[in-house]
């Protein structure tokens, strides 16, 4: 990490990260959070992002997409003493992971069926916490939310008496909670599969319905947990229309930094890089030290950044290691200057993710390993 050769870096401001859950906690102050930092910590670095969460912030609960991705924080941060839920790719299937469960401490959240049996038929599972989702109307993973009574007799033959955790996931968590008929009926699912549970004499030890759309609009209060991924590293989730319905407003953890190689005048149509593109209008190129090979994609031909003040745009193919910007006539851009692609401000992040046609949980996720990230504390 000493040596950046590259000239270019993706900052992850943990303060940022400290603020966006701040926000978090003080609007549902009697909820907990279970973080999930699946995908890299969508992007930002799971181990660091982890052990940060659990030491400074005083989180306790993970969720991960994958089995190897929940061994890879345990085996990192083996003095962390939090619970790891794994969500989808469960390898329950293989032998060898019912040690991993079991030795690591890890939480297979069951979804489905065949997974059940498996941990209801070893005796070894016997003392795993029961983790359950259910599908209220995402139709991803999940229990259909009309076996609730099938899945609650199976659990009473096994003779269980408790679920560690029932959750259920929106689908459209950034359409309104109110109005959107989808999202109401889930809600109402849910609030009906809780209760069949405790009808039956099974006791929730927790429940989670929110993600980040749901939790901007202040739903998920009623269960013990909230779920916030993308709110977490600072963008919204609300779509356009449904942005003044929220309460949050993040700090994009994440800043771009890449240095400017070359910067050179050009007149409307001179040909520029691969295939000799002409440039749209006379102005100033500066050939910036990120290309595809570091997930700035090939959709970045239409993107438009701001530099101290200037609005630069992209402008001929995007290359492997460089990009070409167009800053305006009499540009102070200089060869050397660092250049911010996207820094704090989340609008102006939303504002380029919807530019190359990507959600903002992309943009992150896609910086290659060539891209280092480089954490601060303030
Ligand atoms: C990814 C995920 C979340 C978090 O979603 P965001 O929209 O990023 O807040 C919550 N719950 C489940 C099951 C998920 O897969």
């Amino acid at each position: 990490m000493e040596t950046l050769g590259k000239g270019s870096s993706v900052l992850i401001h943990l303060n940022h990260l400290k603020e966006n859950y701040l926000q978090i906690k003080d609007r549902f102050p009697q909820c907990e959070i279970l973080f999930m930092v699946k995908a890299n910590a969508y992007g930002h670095g799971a181990v660091e992002v982890a052990r940060y969460s659990y030491r400074e912030l005083g989180i306790k609960e993970f969720g991960l997409a994958s089995l190897s991705e929940a061994i890879e924080i345990r085996d990192h941060l083996p003095e962390m003493k939090a619970e790891l839920y794994v969500f989808s790719d469960l390898e329950l299937e293989f032998s060898e992971s019912k040690e991993t469960y079991l030795n690591k401490r890890i939480l297979p959240v069951i979804s489905n069926w065949e997974d059940l049996e498996i941990i209801l038929n070893d005796g070894e599972f016997e003392h795993l916490p029961l983790c359950l989702k259910f599908n209220t109307g995402m139709n991803r993973l999940g229990f259909l939310h009309d076996e609730v009574e099938a899945v609650i007799e199976r659990l009473k033959k096994a003779g269980k008496t408790e679920v560690h955790h029932l959750m259920s996931h929106f689908a459209n968590g950034s359409l309104s909670m109110e109005t959107n008929k989808r999202n109401q009926v889930q809600r109402e699912r849910f609030m009906a599969i809780k209760e069949t549970f405790i009808k039956a004499g099974l006791k929730l030890e927790k429940t989670s319905l929110g993600n980040s759309g749901a939790i901007e609009q202040g739903i998920g209060g009623d269960e013990t947990h909230l779920r916030p991924g993308l709110m977490m590293f600072g963008p919204s989730s609300l779509a356009p229309l449904h942005k003044k319905e929220g309460w949050f407003k993040g700090r994009v953890v994440s800043e771009l930094k890449a240095k400017v190689l070359k910067v050179f005048p050009v007149k409307k149509g001179d040909p520029l890089g691969y295939g000799s593109t002409p440039c749209g209008e006379d102005g100033v190129v500066a050939i910036f030290s990120l290309g595809y090979g570091d997930g700035i994609t090939t959709q970045f031909r239409n993107a438009k950044f701001t530099h101290k003040g200037e609005v630069a745009k992209v402008c001929a193919r995007v290359c492997m290691d460089m990009t070409y910007l167009l800053f305006p006539v009499g540009s102070k851009i200089q060869r050397g200057d660092e250049i911010s692609l996207w820094d704090e401000d989340s609008d102006n992040f939303e504002a380029l993710s919807e530019s190359v046609n990507a959600i903002p949980y992309e943009l992150v996720i896609q910086l290659t390993s060539r891209v280092p990230r480089i954490y601060q504390l303030d």
